[in-house]
């Protein structure tokens, strides 16, 4: 089958990497010449909204899907009216607007934090009223890796942040004093079948995700897979989703969804009987989903702005090194390494972690218990 994708990054990358083996071709329309994909299928270098990349890429694909929110609506409607397209544009016209995100979770009964939307400052200052301080105000689009954010803990705080984000349409929301960040992530097929993959615990650094470790029979395990399963099934979702969350002593709230394959899913590749990335083709492709489970210990470190030496990596006994071919750039993610636990005991499994985290610029997280 002729699989199209809109975007042509690392998750494009790694989704044919892991389609090949199925019979898979690739084709991705994606505007950077440079899309680090291309090596992968055959790249239309133009811009997404480009009429006759697209009418090629219509031709061409038996099935379309895209690898991150931010490519214009018009477009990925456009598309799936003209050949099909998993997960469907509804799923995605909801993940990249954080004000429609949160109304649908509230009214699928999933629980959030509170929040109010904001359109001018004088309404930020009314919403605090209300949400206090501190509190994140955040664009409604285009934000991702901490980007498009801003906490709040003083009252000078919000006309530097309204002005800073460019007076555009927000969100505000409390800061959740989250004991632990999460994520869950599944796949679902189109008879509505689904596999969950174990919870995974993550830890950011300047609003980018730097470590996810995975924790297996976690005890909220079961409650965030019903939590994912009513969204995955309101949506009559196809294909891998991902459910961001934090947990704060007794509450379990939703803070955001992807509708794609996640970054916090990337140790699936080694450790899990079928990754995300094959899954979430089985199921765009109409195939049987896999199996998701694993019997190790995984964790996953990015790689941001720049690689390290090849000879530390290799010291390290577990560690996969996933290098991405994208140039070096401050805050930029250039990989990641999955660490597993296939040959060794948790203690080994964490005296490695440690050391991985050092060679990567994570030194606090080193020193952390995990
Ligand atoms: P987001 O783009 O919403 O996923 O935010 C990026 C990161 O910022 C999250 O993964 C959290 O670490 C942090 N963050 C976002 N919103 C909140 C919040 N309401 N309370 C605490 N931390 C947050």
């Amino acid at each position: 089958m002729n699989v199209g994708i809109l975007g042509g990054g690392q998750l494009a990358r790694m989704l044919a990497q892991a389609g090949r083996p199925l019979g898979l071709s690739f084709m991705f329309l994606c505007p950077d010449s440079n899309a680090c994909a291309a090596p992968y299928g055959e790249l239309l270098c133009a811009p997404y909204d480009d009429e006759r990349a697209q009418n090629r890429l219509i031709k061409w694909a038996d099935v379309t899907t895209y690898e991150f929110e931010n490519i214009p609506l018009s477009v990925v409607e456009s598309i799936q009216r003209q050949v099909t397209l998993h997960p469907s544009f509804s799923a995605l016209a909801v993940a990249r607007d954080r004000l429609v995100e949160k109304q649908r979770f509230a009214a699928m009964g999933i629980p959030i934090e509170k929040y109010s939307p904001i359109n001018s400052l004088p309404e930020l200052k009314a919403a605090l009223q209300n949400i206090g301080l501190p509190a994140i105000l955040k664009t409604r689009t285009q934000g991702y890796d901490g980007k498009g954010q801003f906490k709040l803990t003083k009252e000078s705080d919000l006309s530097v942040a309204w002005d800073r984000l460019g007076k555009k349409p927000c969100i505000v929301e409390a800061v959740v004093p989250f004991k632990r960040e999460l994520s869950i992530i599944a796949a679902r097929d189109q008879n509505g079948q689904m596999v969950y993959y174990p919870v995974s615990e993550n830890h950011h650094r300047d609003g980018i995700l730097r470590l996810s470790i995975i924790r297996l029979n976690d005890s909220l395990q079961t409650k965030v897979n019903q939590m994912i399963k009513i969204i995955m099934d309101d949506f009559n979702y196809v294909g891998v989703m991902a459910l961001e969350l934090f947990q704060d002593k007794d509450r379990l709230l939703a803070n955001e969804l992807a509708p794609r394959v996640h970054n916090s899913g990337h140790w699936s590749i080694e450790a899990a009987r079928t990754s995300q990335f094959e899954n979430h083709l089985r199921a765009i492709c109409g195939l049987p989903l896999g199996e998701s489970s694993t019997d190790q210990l995984a964790a996953m470190v990015n790689l941001v702005g720049n690689l390290p030496k090849e000879e530390h990596i290799r010291n390290i006994s577990g560690a996969t090194p996933h290098f991405y071919g994208k140039a070096e750039r401050p805050g930029r993610k250039v990989g990641h390494i999955t660490l597993t636990s296939s040959n060794g005991s948790t203690d080994e499994f964490y005296k490695q972690l440690a050391t991985l985290l050092q060679i990567t610029g994570e030194s606090k997280l080193a020193g952390q218990k995990l």
